[in-house]
């Protein structure tokens, strides 16, 4: 069954084939092929062979000497007499003796025909057509008296679809009469006569021996030469026109035809195989080829084919030239093509159809690599095992500043000098340089990739300029590692810079880490806004360069804290000089948009190895020496472990006061302001106290400055407001109505949500806006924020009093306060306490009240301490004093009757209270 299903293939390929060879040969499309091979086989066996033909030739030569044509036909007389003598076995005139001529020469004719026995004489008879019909035939025969001595022969010579003339039929009937050709009776044989007789052109007209007719009149001849011989006669000259298109010779003479056809019958009759037999043979050859083809591989079908086809060219060729067979070679050979290409073509399974098609995609892809390649603004180059440039695109060329085709041949190393081993750097990508034609080098990206489809490895390098990157990254890194206000290194910068000195530091020596924090830098800030607190750290960076000098390292390691390295440290006096120099560097006062800025400055001093192990603790050490430097007010101060004492406190300090804001822990006193126009008590200030157990009493400066530098500052704010509210309230209750002024820190003032805070916090309490006022220092009321200010607006709109606390210390001119929405100025208490002692002071004091009641500003003065300076200020024109002239800070019962004990002593008017009194006479 499977051998079957095998074959079914094969066998309908074979048959197939088979029909459609046939059907092809039918319709004669394979004839004129067929010609062609049989004439290269007559072409390629052409040969003299050994013939008994000897051609009598009318030829140029004859018609030269006998000047007449037609002849006399007592010249044929005489020929064939002479002919006669010499013995020939058959004679073949092909002259036409249909009429009558001369009748003299007519019967010497007729008598030398006559002299032949055994009719051994062929004349030609033929027919020709004279309308096309086959019954309308002409017959063309000598006349009777000759014929009667001769043997009639057809020399019909009839061209095939060719034109040209390959067989001769063998008998042509006509009615009742059949005439044998005159090729088979000369050949002596009897040939069939369906058959027709195909003419050998392998036998070459060499063969023949030629005898000129005038030689032979003329008796130039050997007698010999005819003896026993097929003799014809006939013409040769071309000038006679009895020339016949064949193979191999373009046209031959009727008469050479003749004898050619004769010697082909002689020597063999040339026969192709019969019809059936050549059936068979096509079937056989098929199945064959079919078998043959059935390797599913076109290159050994090719092999096969080649080998069949070679037999078949043998096989033709040992027929013909053994059996006189001739074989059509053409439908064969065409079937074994045919064959060989549907074969072919069906083995070509799917995978070979789609490498065909890759094939095709493949080369669209590499159309569009070489444009990707071409275009592309990297560097590619392909390089082979030695470093040799085989191909760069025109990046490359521009890359290293030459023609594209000074690259190509060119060692790689000539432009980048580093590159080693490709196969070490293949799939990497590293970084190196390179140099252009010119010697500028440059930093390069080199990927190495190896390319494996050719005999000898190749390597693709592309390579990327990477100048900008480099500049790029430079960049980045300068940026990460510098303040951009100041160009100083930064912190990480220092701490680079601390872990290099670190390392490099010899055992006898000592790196100084020295902390700087400016003083009243905050305030710049915030009055006088950013750009100038900008400018001036800028100078103060500069300064600080200038003073530290090339052995040291400064930086900027926060808003206003700078650091300054010293490394190979080894007397103390180095250091004491450097944080000398730092302090003599901000002597002169910077330029702060037109006004002298005095800033002082903090210096924290740790040294490693003394005074830290790492670099975390010597930070965090000058730190603590730099807070106790501010503490002390001191310009520098060393680190002293039992300094760490306070930064500890620091921290206790923060949770303390955490959990003290939660359980109420804290408490607020009321200090009384005395209103000058009525002499009467009618606000008070409510001032933080708070005393911890363990910390004991902390001062508020303290704690609120710790609580802003946390988010503690908020709860602490609002439960100050609170209790101040509470109170308000609780007094009123009680019959005593006074404002109360509650203290706001700057830090507060950044926050939009606290307005609406306030405003809950007012309303929960049920007490009048109008019993609030808030004191807000002069340095956050006049920062540029803009949010501070929208603050202060949304504050006042809720009816809240607002009054500036601490009024002179800061930078700002008293013209700028007319825009803001403030009701009330405290100028601050050192102002009142040295005006005493200081004219200036006392000129402060007096021109600032005038410049606010100018504005329509109310002027509260604090810090009141002594007679004198009640005196002083209600003659200068204040409208409230608080001091401890009158009362420090009191718990709020006491101030309740405190104030109520004073109120009820002025109502009274007698006696009038003291300080009152004090006042009245001072003026007095
Ligand atoms: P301040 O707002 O300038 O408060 C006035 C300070 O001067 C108070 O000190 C007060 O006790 C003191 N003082 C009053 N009269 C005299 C006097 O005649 N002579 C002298 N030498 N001093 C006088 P205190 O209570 O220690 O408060 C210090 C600072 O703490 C306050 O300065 C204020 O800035 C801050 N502070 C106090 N309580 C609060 C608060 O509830 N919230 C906020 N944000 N800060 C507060
Ligand atoms: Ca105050
Ligand atoms: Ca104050």
């Amino acid at each position: 069954m499977r051998f079957w299903r095998a074959l079914r293939w094969p066998a309908i390929l074979a048959a197939s084939l088979v029909a459609l060879v046939v059907l092809l040969r039918a319709g004669g499309y394979l004839a004129r092929y067929e010609f062609q091979a049989s004439d290269a086989r007559a072409r390629y066996f052409e040969r003299e062979v050994d013939s008994n033909v000897v051609i009598v030739g009318i030829d140029a030569q004859s018609l030269a000497k006998l000047h007449e044509w037609p002849w006399p036909r007592r010249y044929h007389a005489e020929a064939i007499e002479r002919l006669r003598a010499a013995g020939p076995e058959r004679l073949f005139i092909d002259i036409d003796f249909s009429v009558a001529r001369e009748p003299a020469d007519d019967a010497a004719l007729e008598s030398a025909l006559a002299r032949w026995t055994g009719k051994r004489v062929l004349l030609p008879t033929f027919f020709q057509r004279a309308t096309g019909a086959d019954t309308d035939l002409i017959v063309t025969e000598p006349l009777p008296r000759f014929a009667e001595h001769a043997t009639l022969g057809s020399v019909l010579l009839e061209p095939g679809i060719d034109g040209l003339v390959r067989e001769v039929k063998n008998t042509w009937s006509l009615g009742d009469r059949t005439t044998t050709s005159v090729s088979a009776q000369m050949a002596g044989r009897v040939l069939s006569a369906g058959e027709p007789l195909q003419i050998d052109f392998g036998i070459s007209p060499a063969s023949f021996s030629y005898v000129s007719y005038v030689d032979l009149l003329e008796g130039r001849y050997d007698p010999s030469e005819f003896k026993g011989k097929s003799v014809f006669v006939g013409a040769t000259a071309v000038e006679l026109g009895d020339m016949m298109p064949v193979p191999l010779h373009r046209a031959l003479p009727g008469v050479v035809v003749q004898a050619l056809a004769a010697e082909s019958a002689r020597q063999g009759v040339l026969h192709a195989l019969s019809a059936p037999a050549y059936f068979a043979l096509l079937v056989l050859w098929a199945a064959l080829a079919a078998t043959v083809f059935l390797v599913d591989s076109w290159r050994r079908n090719l092999i096969g084919l080649a080998a069949l086809l070679g037999f078949l060219v043998l096989a033709d060729c040992l027929l013909y030239s053994f059996a006189g067979t001739t074989l059509e070679v053409v439908p064969t050979a065409l079937l074994t093509i045919l064959a060989y290409c549907v074969a072919t073509v069906r083995s070509l399974d799917q995978q070979t159809l789609r490498a065909i098609a890759n094939a095709i995609g493949l080369r669209k892809r590499d159309a569009l690599l070489k444009s990707v390649v071409e275009s592309s603004t990297d560097c590619i180059l392909c390089i082979t095992r030695t470093g040799i440039v085989r191909t760069a695109n025109p990046a490359a060329a521009r890359l290293f500043a030459c023609e594209s085709d000074m690259l190509a041949g060119a060692p790689i190393a000539a432009f980048i000098p580093t590159i080693g081993d490709f196969e070490a750097l293949a799939g990497d990508i590293t970084e190196t340089d390179a140099k252009t034609l010119t010697g500028d080098e440059f930093p390069i990206e080199v990927s190495v990739g190896r390319v494996d489809f050719s005999d000898e490895p190749l390597y693709t390098v592309i390579v990327r300029d990477i100048s900008e990157r480099r500049a790029q990254q430079r960049r980045l890194e300068y940026q990460a590692s510098h303040d951009s206000l100041t160009a100083l290194p930064n912190r990480s910068a220092l701490e680079g810079h601390l872990a290099h000195a670190l390392r490099a530091n010899a055992p006898d020596e000592s790196i100084a880490l020295l902390l700087v924090d400016l003083c009243r830098f905050k305030e710049v800030n915030d009055t006088l806004g950013h750009h100038v607190g900008d400018r001036v750290l800028a100078e103060v960076a500069r300064r600080f360069e200038q003073a530290a000098g090339e052995r040291a390292f400064v930086a900027r390691v926060g808003g206003d804290e700078f650091t300054v390295v010293l490394g190979r440290v080894t007397d103390d006096d180095i250091v004491a000089d450097l944080s000398q120099r730092l302090n003599a560097a901000l002597k002169t006062p910077i330029d702060g948009g037109g006004i002298g800025l005095d800033i002082g400055l903090s210096i924290g001093i740790a040294l490693y190895p003394a005074d830290a192990p790492d670099i975390a603790t010597l930070l965090k050490n000058a730190d603590i020496a730099m807070y106790v430097a501010k503490r002390r007010g001191s310009s520098h101060e060393y680190y002293d472990v039992a300094q760490d004492q306070y930064s500890l406190r620091r921290l206790s300090m923060v949770s303390e006061l955490r959990s003290a804001i939660a359980a109420n822990e804290l408490q607020l006193h009321y200090q009384p302001q005395v209103n000058l126009h009525s002499g009467r008590v009618q606000g008070v200030e409510a001032l933080l106290r708070w005393e911890n157990p363990a910390l004991g009493k902390v001062s508020p400066f303290e704690f609120v400055t710790l609580a802003e530098s946390t988010d503690l500052i908020r709860p602490l704010t609002e439960w100050t407001l609170t209790q101040a509210l509470e109170q308000s309230r609780r007094w009123s209750a009680d019959g005593l109505d006074v404002t109360v002024a509650v203290n706001l820190s700057a830090r507060i003032l950044q926050d939009v949500q606290f307005p609406r805070r306030l405003w809950s916090l007012i309303e929960a309490s049920g007490v009048s806006p109008t019993a609030l006022e808030l004191e807000i220092t002069e340095s956050a009321m006049m920062s540029d924020s803009v949010r501070a200010l929208r603050v202060i607006r949304e504050l006042h709109a809720l009816g809240v009093r607002i009054a500036i606390d601490d009024f002179g210390t800061g930078f700002s001119s008293l013209g700028y306060l007319r825009d803001l929405p403030v009701q009330a100025l405290k100028l601050d208490k050192s102002f009142v306490m040295n005006a005493e002692a200081r004219p200036d002071d006392r000129i402060i004091v007096e021109s600032t009240v005038q410049m606010a009641h100018a504005l329509k500003l109310e002027v509260v003065a604090e810090g009141v301490e002594n007679e004198w300076a009640v005196r002083f200020l209600k003659a200068a024109g204040y409208d409230y004093l608080q001091g401890y002239h009158y009362s420090p800070a009191l718990p709020a019962a006491k101030c309740f009757d405190w104030v109520v004990n004073f109120n009820r002593a002025v109502d009274s008017s007698t006696p009038i209270p003291r300080p009152y009194s004090s006042v009245e006479s001072a003026i007095a």
